[in-house]
């Protein structure tokens, strides 16, 4: 198994890619410590555990820097470490440029790009005490390419990549094996992405090399990859995976 014995925390575990991705590292052997909104949906995730790992969660609002806390000491006295941390959680509110509310700048802002540096900076203490560790950081195309519609969430995007970019710098300064990389999704099926119109979806799928969306469980894969010490000499990247939808 790919992840055995790791104590992996993943935000916005209980739905879409978070949620494949918690299935697929207790499959593999980790310790998952899901993190979301809701207590429903997180206990749907447990229910479908396949095993061998376990899977815990914690009802976490990555915008809570006391709940967050809170939770980092939790885990560290009950499982003694952490190894991965996947920065999954995100939103969309979405509007042109002109239409844009403040309140929906913010809250974009809030949960994809502050809920990272919230996240990062309560695990980074322990990853730098271990001298190891591995983070992932979920971006999108669309911080690097920009997209109609999503000025909040493409600077969130973005600088998710300028963060990442950052602590791959910062916590391997004293030799630690803390590497931070980014994943960069292109169109996949998730509840996210539900909104999205048929005709929209389908002029999409015509750009797209590979003529469909992403399965979540393909970014899951991803995840898996750089959780995992097969990807143990690879920090600060910006893993493209969409399809081939940018070149
Ligand atoms: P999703 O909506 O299915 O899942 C996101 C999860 O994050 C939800 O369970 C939600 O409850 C949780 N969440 C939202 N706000 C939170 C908060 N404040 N604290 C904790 N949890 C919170 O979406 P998804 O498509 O699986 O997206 C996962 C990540 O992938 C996001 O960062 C998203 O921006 C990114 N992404 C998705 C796509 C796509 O096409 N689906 C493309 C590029 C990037």
């Amino acid at each position: 198994m790919r992840l055995s014995g790791k104590v992996c925390i993943i935000t916005g575990a209980a739905s879409g890619i978070g949620k494949a991705a918690s299935l697929l590292f207790s499959k593999e052997g980790a310790t998952v410590i899901a993190c979301d909104l809701s207590k429903e949906n997180l206990e749907l995730l447990v229910k479908e555990n396949p095993g061998p790992g376990i899977i815990d969660y914690y009802i976490l609002n990555v915008t809570d820097r006391e709940a967050i806390s809170k939770m980092v000491n939790d885990v560290v006295e009950k499982y003694g470490k952490i190894d991965v941390l996947v920065n999954n959680a995100g939103i969309t509110r979405d509007a042109l440029l002109l239409r844009m509310k403040e309140e929906d700048w913010d809250a974009v802002i809030n949960v994809n790009l502050k809920g990272v540096f919230n996240m990062t900076q309560a695990v980074a203490p322990i990853m730098l005490k271990q001298g190891k560790g591995s983070i992932i950081n979920t971006s999108s195309i669309v911080g690097v390419f920009g997209n109609i519609g999503q000025t909040n969430y493409s600077a969130t995007k973005a600088g998710v990549i300028g963060m990442t970019k950052t602590w791959a710098k910062e916590l391997s300064r004293k030799g630690a094996q803390i590497r931070v990389n980014a994943v960069a999704p292109g169109f996949i099926k998730t509840p996210m992405t539900e909104k999205v119109s048929e005709r929209i979806l389908t002029a999409l799928n015509e750009k797209i090399p590979l003529k469909r969306m992403g399965e979540p469980e393909e970014v899951a894969n991803l995840y898996l990859f750089l959780a995992s010490d097969e990807s143990s000499y690879i920090t600060g990247q910006v893993i493209g995976i969409d399809g081939g939808l940018v070149i």
